[in-house]
């Protein structure tokens, strides 16, 4: 057995264990003991410290397999849990000050009275080694891992921004989607499981801008089969994941409120909306007004308590057939290639949907509808 030497204590406001992500913002004073202090000389040379500490809170593992963070199962040697045999920790925190024998330092994952066991300068040359490869095999099988500590905190204004770039701008719509999609995720533990193969689906019931807060919190899109539209006309989504005999997961719908009282900018929103949108009558000076209005809508919409927002119950459906899989043929008129499920016979001749004028299903803005050529 190995003697182990505590050389300071951690001393922050954080009394208990949190999640570790809270810690970004978190000032600590690391106190060394005044018999090392000389070993702090010209350890400010550094941006960056790597501290090695003892997790003196965490009880001793009773199993070596659990869950970790992002919802996987793993060893306890492939997380970074604090319950583990050897109970030692190691974080990298930004260096702020040393006064004497007290180094400050912020986003050190360690709560107030943690045993300090060693201090190392953060050395990219040693330490990032291989970090830009490394990084990018994890993103491969995990993309949107990054989002699941926003989600697990419920700090949605970040996933807002993201949401925003897939939608294009910032709507209340894109708020309530951003909401819906995140607690469901949250509710449902599914995030190892928002990989666009359809182990989680997701049921819409419209076609507005909360969808698009749906697809980029879920991962359940249009692309990827994993997302299902019934056309309803009803703000709600389903988010239910896959079991042998059926599909279970929450409905989440919208309550009725009072759009009036959203916000003291609704007002001037309405009618800038009215101008710009309904009757195409703007300014771009309008545009932009109306723009701005709605970002700030869309931010002051995801502080809302999602309890007076959205009524959530628990469903249980038949299980969902996966997408299937149909072979392209070609088009014996036009020559264009065909999923086979979308071609016609005609006098044994296989054609197209539009080379036999045959109607189709159509999702636009107004919703699924039957459309015929000549029509077009
Ligand atoms: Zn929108
Ligand atoms: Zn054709």
């Amino acid at each position: 057995m190995v003697e182990i030497t505590q050389i300071g204590i951690v001393v922050n406001e954080v009394k208990e264990p949190m999640d570790p992500f809270k810690f970004e913002n978190v000032i600590s004073k690391i106190v060394v003991d005044k018999k090392y202090e000389d070993g702090l000389f010209n350890l400010d040379k550094n941006e960056y410290i790597q501290v090695i500490y003892y997790f003196h809170k965490s009880p001793t593992p009773k199993k070596l397999i659990g869950t970790s963070y992002f919802g996987s199962k793993e060893g306890v040697f492939a997380t970074r849990s604090p319950i583990r045999p050897g109970a030692v920790g190691l974080s990298t925190a930004k260096l702020i000050k040393i006064q004497k024998n007290e180094v400050i330092v912020k986003g050190l994952d360690a709560i107030d009275g943690t045993p300090v066991l060693d201090i190392k300068p953060y050395t990219p040359t040693l330490d990032e080694k291989e970090i830009s490869r490394i990084k990018k095999e994890i993103d491969y099988n995990n993309l949107k891992r990054d989002l699941w500590p926003l989600i697990r905190n419920w700090d949605l204004e970040p996933i807002l921004h993201e949401a925003a770039k897939l939608h294009g701008h910032y709507c209340s719509g894109l708020a309530m989607g951003v909401m819906m999609g995140s607690y469901a995720m949250k509710k449902l533990g599914s995030f190892g499981f928002s990989d666009g193969m359809e182990n989680i689906i997701a049921i819409v019931e419209m076609n507005h801008c909360a969808v698009d807060g749906i697809q980029y919190t879920t991962g359940c899109t249009f692309g990827n089969n994993a997302l299902i539209f019934r056309d309803l006309g009803k703000t709600a989504l389903s988010l239910l994941k896959r079991t042998d005999t059926s599909c279970k997961g929450i409905r989440i719908s919208l309550k009725p409120i009072p759009w009036e009282s959203l916000s003291e900018n609704q007002p001037e929103l309405n009618e800038l909306f009215d101008k710009v949108v309904k009757y195409r009558n703007g300014t771009p000076k309008d545009l932009k007004r109306l723009k701005e209005l709605m970002r700030l809508n869309s931010l002051a919409f995801i502080k809302r308590k999602f309890e007076d927002t959205f009524n959530v119950e628990n469903i249980t459906i038949p299980n969902q057939p996966w997408a299937s899989i149909k072979e392209s043929v070609k088009c014996e008129k036009c020559g264009e290639l065909i999923m086979k499920s979308r071609t016609v016979n005609i006098n044994g001749k296989v054609l197209c949907l539009k080379c036999s004028n045959t109607s189709f299903y159509e999702v636009s803005g107004n919703g699924i509808q039957k459309i015929d050529w000549n029509s077009l």
